[in-house]
């Protein structure tokens, strides 16, 4: 067994490697940009490139409409006051998740309750979610983490039991189907982001899809400090005490996604690819197990390679810091914590607790806090050699650390 390089062995990857970056830039998405600024002043509402964008996303997810915003938590937040949710009700959320998902709870004045996670998929336990319905239930919102998939089919039969709205958040999860059918598409309405670090990205974006042609006014509504979606229907009436916002995000936004939107099936099978073979591949190392696949997914679009280290099999002394100082140590990069605790004890997370629910949440505990170790989007779509060569680091630490 050779020293591991935090011992003052050999590095794994040379001093310089770097992984390519993401997304691929286009040069002709460049010239469509610079044209965009210099002939048209058209750079917000009513553009060509939003309605164009708006209605290939919402198509390819398998949903009738699609309504661009700023980001993917205001979507998040059209969304739940679109559907009447406020002061008084409760929505039901995963406590593993980026905050966001709770936050826009939270901004629509009603209260989110958090609720543990599988310990395969890290995504939303159905039966958690069973178990914390109350009288003032309106919602769930089931999160496809780093791109595994909650089980769709168990929380819609659930919702549609108990009479409550699933609003999917698949910030994570741009080009993922299930069962063939698009994520986003499954419950009234579904929002993605198109922030810096996802999957399809345009700085800051987000939209929010659904098939409920009132919902999709409300949401457009919403969006436009009341303007209805469509030029010509701009000026219908707006709901009594509807307070309309301006979400509204801009046309260079929405051209460069439209750019991203052309390779985005061959780029989600090269993910998925990556991922089964890192599985594969890494199967048999000790003290770890990859995320599960989504139960019953058709194609997982992978937004992060995730691990969750085995306690139980480290050698005393070893923790997850521990781990990613090593695989640091052999060279490594875009490898690290993720957010190493539950969105309700996150550092950035400052609300009092009597704003909030928590259920018994100890599988999200223990996985953030202990256990997940992610590899950026980057190791996703890097070349196999470089992939081969993460595993050797991988199996070279954890052959060590393991017992
Ligand atoms: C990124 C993210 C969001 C919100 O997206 P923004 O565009 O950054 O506002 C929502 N939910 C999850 C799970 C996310 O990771």
């Amino acid at each position: 067994m050779s020293t591991l390089a935090i011992n003052g062995g050999n590095r794994t990857f040379a001093e310089n490697f770097q992984l390519a970056p993401y997304p691929n830039t286009s040069a002709e998405t460049a010239r469509q940009l610079s044209e965009l600024y210099l002939n048209s002043r058209a750079w917000s509402y009513y553009g060509e490139h939003e309605l164009k964008f708006s209605q290939d996303f919402a198509a390819m997810q398998h949903a009738a409409h699609g309504v661009f915003m700023a980001n993917g938590t205001v979507t998040l937040e059209c969304a739940l006051l679109a559907l009447g949710i406020g002061p008084g009700d409760e929505v039901i959320v995963p406590a593993y998740t980026w905050m966001a998902s709770a936050s826009a709870i939270l901004y629509t004045g009603a209260t989110p309750v958090f609720v543990d996670c599988e310990e395969d998929s890290f995504c939303i336990s159905p039966k958690a979610f069973e178990d914390a319905i109350s009288g003032k239930t309106r919602a769930v919102m089931p999160v496809h983490l780093f791109g595994s998939m909650s089980d769709l089919e168990r929380i819609c039969t659930i919702a549609d039991k108990h009479g409550i709205f699933v609003v999917e958040d698949a910030a994570h999860a741009h080009g993922g189907f299930w069962q063939g059918k698009g994520l986003g598409s499954f419950g009234q309405a579904g929002s993605f982001s198109f922030q810096q670090s996802k999957i399809m990205c345009s700085g800051e974006g987000g939209i929010c899809l659904t098939s409920d042609q009132q919902l999709f006014d409300r949401m457009s509504q919403l969006k436009h400090i009341g303007n209805a979606q469509a030029a010509e229907r701009r000026h219908d009436p707006v709901e009594k005490n509807l307070l309309c916002r301006n979400y509204r995000a801009t046309e260079f936004q929405a051209l460069i996604l439209r750019g991203q939107l052309q390779n985005l099936a061959a780029e989600t099978r090269q993910r998925e690819q990556s991922a089964d073979y890192l599985r594969e591949r890494l199967q048999n190392v000790p003290g770890l197990k990859i995320q599960a696949k989504g139960r019953l997914a058709t194609q997982q679009s992978y937004y992060i390679f995730a691990l969750a280290l085995q306690p139980e099999r480290l050698k005393p002394g070893v923790d997850r810091d521990q781990v990613i100082a090593a695989l640091q140590a052999e060279g490594v990069p875009e490898v690290f914590a993720g957010w190493a605790a539950p969105a309700y004890a996150h550092k950035l997370w400052n609300i009092s607790a009597d704003r909030y629910r928590v259920h018994s949440c100890e599988v999200a505990e223990r996985l953030s806090q202990k256990q997940v170790v992610l590899f950026a989007l980057m190791w996703l779509m890097a070349s196999r050699p470089e992939q081969e060569q993460l595993c050797g680091a991988i199996e070279k630490v954890m052959w060590e650390y393991a017992q």
